[in-house]
């Protein structure tokens, strides 16, 4: 993409609605723009960042065994009824009525919706175990919409459903999302520590929710720092594999990290003293057993082995994508603005031209970012007849993680240089080597799992924007 040509309407200013960082940049780098309170319009560079999450996250739950689908956001209420929920959700859904009077809501969730799919197509234990999602805007009427995309009223999340014969297959594919969701936020660049949740009206031990240490972060946490010493890495994983993935489990979970809803001061006392934290967090996703508690009041049932009709077990699982974009600014930024992990840039690497208009420099850029589209990278080139300050900011402020900088005069000894926008450290090379080294930077990054999506899908959904 050329500057020129691209709709990059970063601001100078700080905007004054924004009280942390991850809002402001996103405002000041012209990812987002207010539509109304806890609404936005996602303007090109964040939309840009929205798709590569979602091209993760499909990679990661296709990879899962996962099945990809889609459901409508708007939803009738009668469904709300038959679960009970219509009256308890309370004044988090958007009730609206159609031309005739009907009761529909904006979907904060689909348990109902996709009970009632697999209640009229699945009837037999043979079809299982099913696990279907979606990535789909959802609408909550949040009493405090407020950092941004952060606690939006209208936010992009994938919810996952799982429908298994008995508890233990459940479990399977709980355990299952909780490998899944661990690959996938590292993949981002970020460290989600799966904590105890608090498993509402339900109850039950079977819910973690995922956060993300920051200092803006809405919950209390108390951990272990033990745990910031995993990582998943790239190992490798049969999520067929019960004992594997439950072994996963038992590693992440199993020294003490909690919210302040499930804290137990007894339990945090236990760890050792030098070990014990209390830190703020951001929920970046929540995984959930529920049993039979949709599929009985739905009639969700399927013929057992014996021939007898049983309600399957049920479990929900989500990833806030768009918090997300929150959670990595607020990881990863400095006082010039953000700094994206490779995983998740919205474009491999900034080239500023330092004296646009003059041929040689011209013509080196041209070559530079045809040979980079040519290698599957995607350039951002800074075309526009600036000064060199004023290029350096912008890329500063939008955070690509490496620049390569023209110039005539590094031209004439054949070098540009190439700058890491984390460390800040530049390095003079000739164009073909600065070509070389970020081939080499991304490899790890492009595509992972493509071999798992049907051909049409193969190509992410980045590649057209
Ligand atoms: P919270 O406690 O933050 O209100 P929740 O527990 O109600 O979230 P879930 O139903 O678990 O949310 O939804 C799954 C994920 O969707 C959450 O982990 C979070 O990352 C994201 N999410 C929930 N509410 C919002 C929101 N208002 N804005 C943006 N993302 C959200
Ligand atoms: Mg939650």
């Amino acid at each position: 993409m050329r500057l020129s040509r691209y709709f990059l309407p970063v601001l100078k200013e700080n905007p004054s609605e924004a009280q942390i960082v991850s809002h402001r940049l996103m405002l000041r780098a012209g990812m987002i723009k207010q539509a109304s309170a806890g609404i936005y319009s996602w303007l090109p560079l964040g939309f840009k960042v929205l798709r590569r999450l979602e091209d993760i996250v499909h990679e990661e739950q296709v990879r899962a065994g996962h099945v990809p689908m889609l459901m409508p956001t708007l939803q009738s209420a009668d469904l709300w009824r038959e679960s009970g929920r219509y009256d308890d959700y309370g004044q988090e859904m958007l009730r609206i009525s159609d031309r005739h009077g009907r009761d529909m809501l904006y979907g904060p969730t689909n348990e109902e919706l996709i009970t009632d799919i697999f209640r009229s197509h699945v009837g037999s234990y043979k079809d299982l175990p099913l696990t279907l999602y979606h990535i789909q805007w959802k609408f909550r009427d949040e009493i405090r919409p407020r950092f941004g995309v952060m606690r939006g009223r209208e936010f992009f999340m994938k919810d996952g459903y799982t429908f298994d014969l008995t508890k233990e297959d459940a479990l399977h594919a709980y355990n299952r999302h909780l490998v899944s969701y661990l690959r996938t936020y590292e993949r981002m660049g970020l460290q989600a520590i799966p904590m105890r949740a608090d498993g509402g009206p339900i109850g039950g031990d079977y819910t973690h929710e995922f956060l993300v240490l920051a200092e803006t972060g809405e919950s209390e946490v108390f951990y272990d720092s033990a745990v910031t010493d995993l990582s998943f890495g790239d190992r490798e994983i049969d999520y067929d594999d019960v004992a594997q993935c439950a072994g996963v489990l038992e590693e992440f979970t199993s020294k003490y990290a909690r919210t302040d809803e499930t804290h137990d001061l007894e339990l945090f006392n236990q760890v050792p003293m030098d070990r014990q934290r209390v830190a703020r967090g951001i929920e970046v996703g929540q995984i959930f057993y529920f049993g039979t508690k949709y599929s009985e009041p739905l009639g969700a049932v399927v013929q057992g082995p014996d021939g007898k009709q049983v309600p399957v077990h049920m479990g929900s699982h989500g990833i806030g994508v768009s918090r997300l974009i929150g959670a990595i600014i607020e990881a990863n930024h400095d006082d010039n603005g953000i700094i994206w992990p490779e995983g998740v840039t919205p474009f491999h690497a900034g080239i500023v031209n330092l004296k646009q208009g003059d041929a040689e420099a011209d013509a080196a850029c041209e070559a530079l970012y045809k040979s980079l589209e040519a290698a599957g990278l995607e350039p951002l080139y800074d075309d526009r007849d600036e000064r060199a300050g004023g290029k350096f900011a912008t890329m500063d402020l939008i955070g690509l993680p490496w620049r390569i900088t023209v110039g005539p005069r590094g031209l004439k000894n054949g070098v540009v240089e190439l700058t890491s926008r984390r460390t800040g450290q530049s390095e003079e090379l000739p164009p073909k080597e600065a070509i070389a080294r970020l081939i080499d930077i991304y490899a790890p990054h492009k595509g992972h799992t493509f071999e798992h999506w049907e051909p049409m899908a193969r190509q992410s959904f980045h590649t057209w924007l």
